[in-house]
């Protein structure tokens, strides 16, 4: 007999949790994850690295063709290779952080990234999570949430993150200001915007503690199983 293979989408925007929860539902589950924001960060990293200018989508759209992009599993971490390297541990730091909006929002970039999402994620069970997941990547997926917080919230929520790995003590005002100003940059581009599915389930996660986020995402997915099997 043939198994379907299954997956979820969750989309939101920049600090909403999505990762985390992904990561816990995931585990859940007992299914794969794929974080696709990295993927687009490694893009970035890659383009820095060779000087090319941001702002110029032609340019970017060639260096695109042909770039060996390839997702890695290492002690059940996700690591990003773009022309063989490793850039993982390039991927969260400011200068990405700040210029990556620009390059995700070129249409040959997302074609790029979306047919290595497609690759690894119609391969095995799969919790996926970005901005396009049930809209573009993944519209088939049975399972699809999208997540949202207040700003406020969201930059609340970095600033202790980042307070908890030690270093400098972030400005929540400059946190504050990145995150509106990504998620403009993913709202209104041309090409999938950042956008709930038709049929996602949205959760505001204001007031909810990661767990219980997770809980809600199990309980339906589980539920809906239950449904299928009668
Ligand atoms: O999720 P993360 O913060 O790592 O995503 C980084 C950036 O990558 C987002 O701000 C967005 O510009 C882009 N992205 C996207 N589509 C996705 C995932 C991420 O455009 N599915």
């Amino acid at each position: 007999m043939e198994t379907k293979i299954q997956s979820v989408a969750i989309d939101g925007p920049a600090g909403v949790g999505k990762s985390t929860a992904a990561k816990l539902l995931a585990q859940k589950l007992g299914w794969a994850i794929l974080e696709t924001g990295a993927i687009y960060r490694a893009i970035t990293v890659n383009f820095i690295t060779k000087n090319l200018p941001l702002e110029n989508e032609d340019v970017l759209a060639k260096a695109v063709q042909n770039l060996p992009v390839q997702v890695v599993y290492k002690n059940q971490k996700q690591h990003l290779f773009v022309e063989g390297v490793d850039l993982t541990p390039y991927l969260r730091t400011p200068i990405v952080d700040q210029n990556v909006a620009l390059v995700a929002k070129v249409p040959a970039v997302r074609e790029a990234v979306r047919a290595v999402q497609r690759q690894i994620a119609t391969s095995q069970n799969i919790v996926v999570e970005g901005r396009d997941i049930g809209t573009v990547v993944l519209p088939e997926s049975q399972n699809k949430f999208f997540l949202t917080a207040s700003p406020q919230v969201r930059a609340q929520r970095r600033f202790k993150e980042l307070v908890a790995k030690g270093g400098e003590v972030p400005n929540f005002s400059a946190l504050l200001a990145d995150i509106q100003k990504r998620d403009e940059m993913d709202k209104t581009r041309a090409v999938s915007p950042l956008l709930p599915a038709q049929d996602a389930i949205i959760i505001n996660t204001d007031h909810l503690e990661i767990e219980s986020v997770v809980h809600k995402m199990a309980l339906k997915i589980l539920r809906k199983d239950q449904d299928l099997n009668k």
